[in-house]
């Protein structure tokens, strides 16, 4: 494995600036086409996955954290309040209190259940310095986050759902969980005492992970102030872990907020929230992809997926069009021209690319590319047109895959 921050700054992915801040990352060019990439992938599996988009504010009153939990158990990872015309307003540690609000803002119907409510926001932490560095630990957080709320017989079915689409996210991103862990809180620590939410919220976690079959461990200490929840652990190349997904059944915000649907019975009911996240936070998530894939990203998730290399100064016009039909297509192609040197030479400056389509004096002249394999392999002299339908394909189903021998 790599280290992201030394190979974001060779592929030119991200960088930070004093200026700017301590844990406060930007993302370049190819590492925007990275994260955009995996942000649509995750709204597409959601959409499919019945779950409706948000947005909601990064500020949010103080009073807001008071209700939710946030500023008496977690204020020390928050930062200041802001004076602002005479009231507090803070920059949020999660998005459930918006979302809570969100779903109360309704009148609500067991008909509706389960509502699951999605959105890839913006939420901050009060990292300290010392243990700031690339996009692992930062200030600033895009995370993917969802609320399904329900009914207390739905959440077994929406945990196991969401460890499901765990399941396949990580299959399309080309990356392994070291370990599933039910966490759990420990005796002594800041969390809300409700024994009999705590007993309740674990057995259906444990259930949820018994149906999908995964081995698991329990982690004492590991639970969030108001309930235990699944982590997903990924490991850095020291075997270092760090959560990347997570899945949690929560009693105490809907309590907390008065939330409520009128059942089936015509009686107001409270309903639960799971909170879940499949790829976590997408800093922590490309961290992890550029260690994991050494910046060799699965095709649908490169920065640069075409490399189009003209053998000589003839071909050039022939490979600028061919490079605007992949950008046509919805592919993220580029030039590599004879100006860069020998066709060798060309290829190593494009080793990470999934596909580079050679384009000689034959190939131009009967509509061919030919095409190689990041991994070396050579496909041969194919159609233009058939080489973009499969590359196109293949990128499009988010297949972790280079090529597809018979399609
Ligand atoms: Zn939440």
């Amino acid at each position: 494995m790599h280290d992201h921050r030394k190979l974001g700054r060779e592929l030119d992915l991200f960088g930070t600036d004093p200026l700017i801040g301590a844990g406060l990352p930007y993302w370049l060019p190819d590492g925007a086409a990275v994260r955009h990439a995996l942000e649509e992938y995750v709204r597409g599996a959601e959409r499919r996955a019945g779950y409706r988009h948000v947005y909601s504010p990064v500020l949010g009153k103080r009073e807001l954290y008071e209700i939710s939990g946030h500023w008496s158990h977690y204020r020390d990872d928050m930062f200041p309040p802001m004076e602002m015309g005479g009231e507090e307003v803070v920059l949020r540690p999660s998005l459930c209190p918006h979302h809570a609000l969100i779903f109360r803002s309704r009148a609500r119907s067991y008909r509706e259940l389960p509502l699951r409510m999605a959105e890839l926001g913006g939420m901050y932490r009060a990292e300290l310095s010392g243990v700031i560095g690339g996009l692992n630990r930062v200030r600033a957080i895009q995370l993917n986050d969802a609320h399904i709320f329900c009914t207390l017989d739905q959440v077994a079915d929406e945990a196991h759902a969401a460890l499901e689409m765990i399941r396949r996210a990580y299959e399309a991103l080309g990356i392994r969980a070291a370990r599933f862990r039910l966490s759990l809180p420990a005796p002594g620590g800041k969390y809300v005492a409700a024994p009999e939410h705590w007993r309740r919220s674990s057995a259906l976690l444990t259930d949820a992970l018994e149906r999908s079959g995964l081995p698991y461990e329990s982690a004492e200490g590991e639970a969030a102030f108001y309930g235990p929840k699944i982590d997903v652990q990924v490991a850095d190349a020291a075997g270092r872990e760090s959560t990347l997904s997570t899945v949690q059944v929560d009693f105490h915000q809907p309590e907390r907020f008065g939330l409520r649907y009128v059942g089936a019975d015509g009686a107001k009911h409270r309903p639960v929230m799971v909170h879940r996240s499949i790829i976590g936070s997408v800093e922590r998530a490309v961290a992890h992809l550029i260690e994991e894939h050494g910046g060799a990203f699965p095709a649908w998730l490169a920065p640069v997926q075409v490399a189009v290399l003209p053998i000589s100064e003839a071909e050039v016009s022939g490979a600028e069009a061919f490079v605007r039909q992949c950008v046509d297509q919805g592919l993220r192609a580029e030039l590599v021209g004879p100006e860069r040197g020998s066709l060798s030479s060309r290829v190593r400056v494009a080793r990470r690319v999934p596909y580079q389509a050679v384009i000689g004096a034959k190939e131009a002249v009967d509509g061919l590319v030919a095409l190689r394999l990041r991994d070396g392999r050579r496909v041969g002299a194919l159609p233009a047109a058939e080489v973009l339908s499969r590359v196109g394909a293949l990128v499009s189903a988010h297949r972790p895959v280079l090529w597809d021998e018979a399609p």
